[in-house]
């Protein structure tokens, strides 16, 4: 019964695949306009679609690069959390803010630094989403409360990034307190008259919307940004209702009122440093030229007296 045997043929092996001659990375496919955008391009204009102008990540590094006009000083760079909760979830959180570190090159979700912003001296805090989720713990809440003393101390203005998950739970309730923490610096900052913008990015979420995110004396927000305190299903989920369109988006809380600017991100320069001239930041004064004093300036002298 021949014809009843299948006479198995091994499987081929697979063609191997041509190396490609096009480096990894090298471009880039847009997730709002599906464009094919060649890196550098999308690198020169501030990680924006050229054509749809659709807002890319950035990390906490390239955010200050886009607002300082060089170089930054970093504080507070080596503080690093010391797992007060001794915490594990699905690994132990030690472990992860090990590997946190190793691959983001951070010690925390935060970079404090103070520089100039189109020549207005400023102290910046940008938040790196990358770190676990942006979230903020112990040590951001720190990082940003020294900063903001500081900027009271140097009669700085504080602009602060903000790219977040909300609140570290691995560290529960020391977490939350960063909340009232920093809350509290920024009165004090109010109260000897220091200007402070919040910069809302994608996302804006949980305990940090909750607290300075929404404190500034100017708040922008970049276009369809992510910007809320729960996520929409727990809404939905509460109030039995199916949320609008663009809910949680920059351009809805816009419209309701929420933040005062919807900005695209290659005016966010500018625009801070106009803000900032307008409450009052003045660039640093110009060291007065030494007075020259030489015979032929000095008073005359009657020889004959
Ligand atoms: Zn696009």
């Amino acid at each position: 019964m021949a014809w009843f045997k299948k006479t198995r043929k091994p499987m081929a092996a697979p063609a191997k695949e041509k190396p490609s001659r096009v480096p990894e990375g090298l471009w880039v496919k847009c997730p709002d306009c599906a464009q094919i955008l060649y890196h550098k391009d999308l690198t020169t204009n501030l990680n924006v679609c050229p054509k749809c102008a659709h807002h890319f990540r950035v990390n906490a590094t390239e955010r200050l690069q886009m607002l300082f006009d060089g170089a930054w000083t970093e504080y507070d760079k080596d503080l690093v959390s010391t797992d007060p909760l001794v915490f594990t979830d699905t690994k132990p959180y030690k472990a992860r803010l090990e590997a946190t570190i190793e691959a983001t090159g951070l010690k925390d979700a935060v970079i404090v630094a103070s520089g100039e912003i189109d020549g207005l001296p400023a102290l910046v805090a940008s938040m790196e989403y990358e770190f676990i989720g942006g979230s903020m713990g112990v040590v951001v809440g720190e990082k940003i409360t020294r900063g903001i003393e500081r900027a009271i101390d140097d009669r700085l203005p504080v602009v602060i990034v903000c790219c977040s998950g909300g609140a570290r739970m691995m560290e529960g309730a020391l977490s939350l307190m960063q909340m009232a923490k920093i809350c509290g610096a920024l009165a004090r900052l109010d109260r000897v008259r220091l200007p402070y913008i919040a910069v809302l990015t994608d996302p804006t979420t949980g305990g940090v919307t909750a607290s300075f995110a929404m404190l500034g004396d100017l708040n922008i927000a970049e276009p369809k940004a992510l910007i809320g305190f729960a996520g929409p299903r727990v809404i939905e989920q509460t109030i039995r209702q199916t949320l609008p369109e663009g809910f949680q988006r920059s351009e809805f809380l816009l419209e309701k009122g929420m933040i005062d600017l919807v900005l695209d991100r290659r005016e966010m320069k500018p625009v801070i440093a106009n803000a900032l001239r307008f409450m009052g930041a003045r660039a640093r004064a110009a060291k007065p030229a030494p007075v020259e004093v030489s015979a032929a300036a000095g008073p005359a002298v009657n020889p004959n007296s």
